[in-house]
């Protein structure tokens, strides 16, 4: 089977190339290295190319036999989302349809999505299953529900079978210590709260600690980028053996709070996190926790490396390691 990865010089995809090494899969990347970095492609095949480039997509996809599109491809940052609209409608939607147009006209009907948690906004009930109905409350969230719509659409238009993945808060790195997160400007909690740990930046700020619950400051799902990867190789083999398009949560199904996040990490650095309490961040639901049944029974999908503590460990390994670049 012949895979076209796209965006997969970023933070998962890097990840799940790495994966794609173990397999006997040809592999080929596509990615516009607006956010990662070439050395993540790690001897595959590379185009550089932005997916707005529509011509030089199709030329791309029509000269080699894909079998299957995976898109890691995506602007993940809700701050910006507000500030930046346009840009959040172009790479995430947009260019997201132009992907989906190549691969119509030149039946190429396989199709893995990276969507997320945001498309269920604040949660009408915990954990969130599947069938949560879409309430996005930010524009990022916006454009992941609106290409999980257009997906129903292309697969009545053109037969497209497609696995959407509603990840959680994805984190901590490689346990070989090569690969690992790596964001500019770096906007997520747990690398941040590590900057703090080796000592790159002062103190962390905490959005909020007014919410309703335990502690006050917001709860996520975080849920490993390996468990992650593990669950597109599930996804996409029940793809092609089943050719039925499904969606799945990928959350670890427990919640942490953002003080038991800086709490941990405590504990792992044995370093002490000065901490400022800032007001509420734009678009923060006050808890984001996923039922994930529906993956570990359906796809077998078993975390391994989802604890909190695996978790901050391997990320203060791979920010062990920024640090002295
Ligand atoms: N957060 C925080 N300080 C930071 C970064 C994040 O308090 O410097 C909080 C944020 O408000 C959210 C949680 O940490 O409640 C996780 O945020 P992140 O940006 O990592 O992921 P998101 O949940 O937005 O996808």
């Amino acid at each position: 089977m012949k895979i076209l990865v796209v965006g997969g010089v970023g933070y998962i995809g890097s990840h799940m190339l790495k994966r794609f090494k173990e397999t006997n899969y040809e592999i080929e990347i596509l990615d516009n290295l607006s956010s990662g970095q070439k050395e993540n492609a790690q001897n595959y095949k590379l185009y550089v190319c932005d997916l707005l480039d529509k011509q030089t997509v199709y030329k791309i996809l029509s000269e080699q036999n894909y079998d299957l599109v995976m898109h890691f491809a995506a602007s993940i940052n809700v701050e910006e989302s507000y500030k930046n609209p346009k840009k959040y409608q172009q790479n995430n939607v947009i260019n997201t349809i132009n992907l989906l147009e190549c691969m119509k006209d030149l039946k190429i009907n396989k199709f893995i999505f990276s969507s997320s948690a945001a498309v269920y906004g604040e949660p009408e009930h915990i954990p969130v299953t599947e069938l949560h109905p879409f309430n996005p409350v930010n524009p990022y969230g916006d454009t992941k529900a609106e290409v999980e719509n257009a997906l129903k659409s292309y697969e009545e238009s053109c037969d497209l079978k497609y696995m959407s993945l509603r990840y959680f808060n994805a984190c901590g790195a490689h346990l070989d210590g090569s690969i690992g997160e790596m964001h500019k400007p770096e906007t997520h909690l747990i690398p941040l709260v590590l900057q703090v740990a080796s000592g790159r930046k002062k103190h962390i700020e905490i959005f909020g600690d007014d919410y309703p619950t335990q502690d006050g400051t917001c709860v996520r799902d975080y849920v490993h980028v390996m468990d992650i990867v593990e669950a597109h190789m599930l996804a996409m083999e029940n793809l092609v053996n089943t050719n039925k398009s499904q969606v799945f949560n990928i959350g670890n199904s427990k919640g942490f709070s953002v003080k038991q996040i800086i709490q941990m990490t405590k504990e792992i650095t044995k370093v002490d996190i000065p901490v400022k309490i800032l007001a509420r961040r734009k678009g923060d639901p006050a808890q984001l926790i996923a039922d994930n049944k529906k993956i570990t029974n359906i796809l077998n999908w078993n975390p391994k490396y989802s604890d909190l503590e695996t978790i901050v460990k391997t990320a203060w390994n791979w920010e062990k390691k920024l640090k002295i670049q």
